[in-house]
């Protein structure tokens, strides 16, 4: 997000789940003014389609606690966890309404692999469900 003042990058400072959405402390990286966004969650946004064809709504406790489990015992802090989850979101709600499964693991994976190697393969071959690591190869040639 750009400074509301100068237009330049911001970074985030602090970040809470509050009534009216997701509250955002902003900090411009040039200026150095400081400002609060809020960010309203609307659950059931983006549809997510299943292998087999059915349709959810997209839901982000569950990405997390996927890549919680497969973040088990590593040296993976909550905090770029959710940085991962906040990621994936923004761009799905980006990208339209629908996305397939297969395409978020990927997402998730790309993510994951400059986090942690284990927590990568793990969530590799639970999400994905990947049979041998031939299976895994052809899936991530296409990973952007
Ligand atoms: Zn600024």
């Amino acid at each position: 997000m750009k400074c509301i003042f100068c237009g330049s990058d911001t970074k985030v400072t602090d970040k809470r789940e509050s009534p009216d959405g997701t509250r955002r402390r902003r900090e411009c990286l040039k200026c150095k003014k400081r400002f609060t966004t809020y960010e309203r969650s609307e659950q059931g946004d983006i549809i997510v389609v299943k292998k087999d064809g059915r349709r959810e709504a997209f839901s982000r406790d569950k990405i997390k606690s996927g890549i919680i489990k497969a973040c088990e015992k590593r040296p993976v802090p909550i905090d770029k966890i959710e940085e991962v989850v906040d990621d994936i979101e923004d761009k799905l709600r980006k990208k339209g309404k629908e996305e397939k499964t297969e395409v978020i693991g990927k997402m998730i994976m790309t993510r994951l692999k400059k986090l942690d190697d284990v927590a990568y393969i793990r969530f590799a071959s639970v999400y994905m469900n990947f049979k041998d690591i031939k299976d895994f190869k052809e899936a991530m040639k296409d990973v952007d």
